[in-house]
This record gives C-alpha cells, sequence and structure tokens, in this order.
C-alpha cells in the first residue's frame, strides 16, 4: 500500500526508533502506574510525595514483569520510593563514591589506572531509588555534545588509558547517531583497547538493541564489553534475552552487576535464580555490590556479614562462573574493594 503523502507535500518526519517511542510512554505519572499495578496509593510504606526530588521513570514493558497488586514486588521497590527514603542517615553521602574528587574535567572521570569514565548523559530509561548518583549534578558534569573534542584530545594525550567507560546515566539514553560518532571518535585514538558500556537500557528497555546500536557497534575496531545491571531474574523476561542475543553473536562480552538490595534480593534463593537466569540470557555475573552509601538509600543497606553470609550459601549451590564476586567501592581506593567471605566468620 502506497502511504498518503503527507499535507502541503512536506517530507514526513522520519518515525522515531521504537525504543525512543517506548521511552515517550514510560510510566512517569505515579497514579498511572498505581492503577496499572492495581494498587492502592494509601499504601503505608509506598511514599508518593518523595517522587517530587526524584521523579518516577518506569517503562511499561518493565512495568509489565511486576505482580500486579504486590506493594513489595522486587521490581517495583527498585523504582518507588518507600517512607524511608526520607531519613537522613549518618555516613551516608550525596557523592556516596567520590566521583567529584576525581572529575579530571567536566563528563570525565578517572578513577583507576588505565581506564576512564566518560559521562556523556544524565538522563535513564528508568530511575532507580538507590543510584548512588542520583544526586549527581549532571548539569555541570556532562561531556555534552560541544565538549566531546576536548575530552577525546584528554584520553588522547594520556598514553596510559586503554579502556573508556561510557557512562552516565545510561549512555543508551543517547541517540545512535551521536553514539556512533563518539565510538568513532575513540576508535581512532591509536592506544584505547577496549570499550566498556555500562548500561540498564537492554535490561528495562529491550527495544534499545534494535539494527542501528548494532550497526556502530559492527564498525568500531574497540573490543566492546557490556556491563548490564539486573537485580533480579524477573527483570530478565523473554524480551530482554531475545534482545541480548545479537550483542552475544557479535562476540561482545556480557557481563552483570547487581546491587545487593534489603527487600529486594537479599536471600540466597533469589541470588541463584538471578545468576542462573542470567547465564540463560549468555550474561555472566560479574559483582554483586554493597550498596554505595548514597543518601535516601540507606533502607536498602545490609551488614556485611549477612552478605558474606549470602556469598557462602551461593557457593555451596552455584558453580564457580556464576559466583558474583562480592565488592564495595570505596571512595579513594585504587579498585573495586572485594569482600571476603570465605574466611569471615559464619553469623551466629
Ligand atoms: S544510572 Fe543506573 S542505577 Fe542509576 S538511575 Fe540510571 S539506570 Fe538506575
Amino acid at each position: 500500500m502506497i502511504p498518503s503523502p503527507p499535507p502541503n507535500n512536506q517530507p514526513a518526519e522520519p518515525r522515531a526508533p521504537a525504543w525512543q517511542r517506548a521511552l515517550r510512554e514510560a510510566f512517569s505519572r505515579p497514579r498511572d502506574l498505581l492503577d496499572y499495578l492495581q494498587l492502592d496509593p494509601a499504601t503505608p510504606h509506598l511514599a508518593s510525595a518523595l517522587l517530587r526530588d526524584f521523579p518516577l521513570r518506569v517503562p511499561r514493558g518493565y512495568a509489565a514483569r511486576m505482580r500486579k497488586g504486590d506493594a513489595r514486588d522486587p521490581l517495583l521497590l527498585q523504582v518507588w520510593p518507600q517512607t524511608r527514603e526520607a531519613d537522613e542517615t549518618p555516613g551516608y553521602a550525596i557523592d556516596a563514591v567520590g566521583d567529584l574528587h576525581r572529575v579530571r574535567r567536566d563528563g570525565l572521570i578517572h578513577k583507576y589506572r588505565g581506564r576512564v569514565l566518560l559521562v556523556a548523559t544524565g538522563a535513564c530509561a528508568v530511575h532507580c531509588r538507590y543510584c548512588f548518583r542520583r544526586h549527581f549534578p549532571y548539569a555541570e558534569q556532562l561531556a555534552a555534545r560541544g565538549q566531546w573534542s576536548a575530552v577525546l584530545d584528554e584520553i588522547a594525550g594520556d598514553a596510559s588509558i586503554e579502556e573508556v567507560i561510557l557512562s552516565g546515566g545510561d549512555p543508551l539514553s543517547l541517540s545512535d547517531e551521536r553514539l556512533g560518532e563518539l565510538v568513532e571518535a575513540l576508535g581512532a585514538i591509536p592506544q584505547l583497547k577496549r570499550l566498556r558500556v555500562h548500561t540498564r537500557q537492554p535490561i528495562v528497555l529491550p527495544e534499545r538493541i534494535d539494527g542501528r546500536l548494532l550497526a556502530w557497534l559492527d564498525r568500531t575496531r574497540l573490543q566492546t564489553v557490556f556491563v548490564l545491571h539486573a537485580n533480579h531474574a524477573s527483570e530478565l523476561d523473554d524480551a530482554v534475552r531475545a534482545a541480548l542475543a545479537p550483542l552475544r553473536q557479535r562476540g561482545i562480552a556480557l557481563l552483570n552487576q547487581s546491587v545487593l538490595l534489603a527487600g529486594v534480593n537479599d536471600d540466597a534463593d533469589t541470588l541463584a535464580a538471578l545468576s542462573e537466569r542470567l547465564f540463560a540470557c549468555g550474561v555472566l555475573p560479574y559483582y554483586l555490590h554493597l550498596l554505595d552509601r548514597v543518601q535516601g538509600a540507606a533502607h536498602f543497606d545490609l551488614p556485611v556479614q549477612r552478605a558474606q553470609e549470602l556469598m557462602r550459601v551461593l557457593s555451596s549451590r552455584l558453580p564457580g562462573y556464576l559466583l558474583p564476586r562480592l565488592v564495595r567501592e570505596i571512595a579513594g581506593r585504587p579498585s573495586k574493594t572485594w569482600i571476603d567471605w570465605e574466611r569471615s566468620a559464619p553469623s551466629p
């Protein structure tokens, strides 16, 4: 069928990619999500008022994986504030991992030897209540497109940098045109070997892995690693598994980092199911992070002894390749800190 011409013979607007349309349709009005999930807004621990400071954003496909009528659903708890989020807890900071002390120039964070983090956008497809960058001043610290040449020059001028980590926000919030341009420029820096993409989008918005994204990945000479972020097996539905397949087929390494979150994944069955499901999706469990102590997220935190205990149980149930490393990020250290769980004393 030949489509009818646009009025006044104007050229038709190019249709936005499916992922951008899905993002526009994401839940952002709290009442809409509660109605969809058949939840009572007066449910005691759900604190809608706190959405004013860090607003709701939940793709519909992600909401569809939540259990209707369950105000303790582990996916819902990641995106909806609980009353305890308003608590001011000593020891929990605005800049939980000291990123602001490691800003080398706007948009470039240099923490560890050999690799730099390029903060290309502050936008995400989902807003996670425990996010360690929830207070990050993106407006001041972003490598906006107009500053990319300065950031690229800085990377090119440091022969010790071999890996660039695209971070954010979520770097896949940028259009493929912009990402293609950026990655092409990175590929032209001779000493760079690897491109790492830290992203939650393939988990919460699997439409994001499309032909346009694969096209710029296919063009780069850089060895590419995707570090995904899933915290619960229910996040990994068949759409996610299918979306990851073309990445795997291209030889892109797929790793996952999760955060240990009270009420979401703080039991051995849940963590074992997560590792199993990740592997079924072609992803290796990489890190299990202790919570970064960011203000507003203390209610998700767990004692380190509990995390060690969980690791001991997991190690007795899973093959070694499905066991993530238990880590904490401590500001100022030259790498993530591995938490020893083998020699720690079992809880009484
Ligand atoms: S940066 Fe990651 S953890 Fe933070 S809100 Fe965005 S997707 Fe969630």
